[in-house]
């Protein structure tokens, strides 16, 4: 089976405040694959969010390779990160993290802009999205006009519009409640089955992991397939 799209090797990450340091990553290794949702769990402070940022190139691991399409993502420039990031991933967050001044169609056209999309490609594309979200009723109310599990639906949509190769959500569900919760891991199932998106997910709801295809526990900085 070869859709592996991402594999990590060996990465070893501590914090260093002043003269305090915290190992979090030891050697953590894992493949990740298209097509596949994949589940991190571990307990709080595990490393969890530090492995996620740094398979998003938002942080840098002390030693380790990121392999993504054979391409040592830890080799790159900033600029060269962000690039890519732009064009192969999207971020879910616990905290929706829209933009409060902006409507809901706005902020999923918002990435698309600056992606170079022309402005009528990137609103019809982010109303196509606000609708499979079933948010097509609130696509000018802002995010303080909507509630917890619409903001997480628009935020959603805002990752996915852009057709990532791989999708990094951290603990997604984390402040909605079961039903919402169920709901929006059906939503992110669907949308990325449909693309065959890769999708590392994180998340502390055992029942959510429990339906991924794969489900990783991060302990004393190593990470093990269940
Ligand atoms: P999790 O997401 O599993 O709860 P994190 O990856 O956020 O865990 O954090 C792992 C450990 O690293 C925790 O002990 C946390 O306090 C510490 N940590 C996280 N980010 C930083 C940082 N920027 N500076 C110093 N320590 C950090
Ligand atoms: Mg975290």
């Amino acid at each position: 089976m070869d859709n592996v799209i991402l594999k990590a090797e060996n990465l070893i990450r501590t914090y260093k405040e002043g003269k305090v340091s915290t190992p979090v990553l030891r050697g953590a290794s894992l493949e990740v694959r298209s097509g596949m949702m994949t589940a991190v769990i571990g307990r709080s402070g595990s490393g969890k969010s530090t492995l996620l940022h740094i398979l998003g190139t938002l942080d840098t691991p002390d030693s380790g390779t990121v392999i993504f399409e054979g391409q040592d993502l830890t080799k790159l420039s900033e600029k060269q990160k962000a690039a890519f990031r732009a064009r192969n991933l999207g971020f879910v967050y616990q905290f929706h993290h829209l933009l409060p001044d902006f409507s809901a169609l706005e902020n999923v056209m918002m990435p698309l802009l600056i992606g170079g999309l022309k402005a009528s490609e990137a609103k019809e594309r982010a109303l196509e999205y606000l609708k499979l979200v079933g948010l097509e009723a609130r696509l000018a109310n802002r995010p303080g006009e909507m509630s917890g599990g619409e903001r997480q639906r628009a935020a959603i949509a805002r990752a996915l519009c852009a057709h990532p190769k791989l999708v990094l959500a951290d603990e997604p569900t984390g402040n909605l409640d079961a039903a919402n919760a169920a709901q929006i891991f059906k939503l992110f199932r669907e949308l990325t089955s449909k693309e065959d998106t890769a999708v590392v997910m994180v998340t502390h709801d055992n029942a959510l992991a429990s339906e991924c295809d794969r489900v990783l526990t991060i302990t004393d900085g190593m990470v093990a397939d269940v």
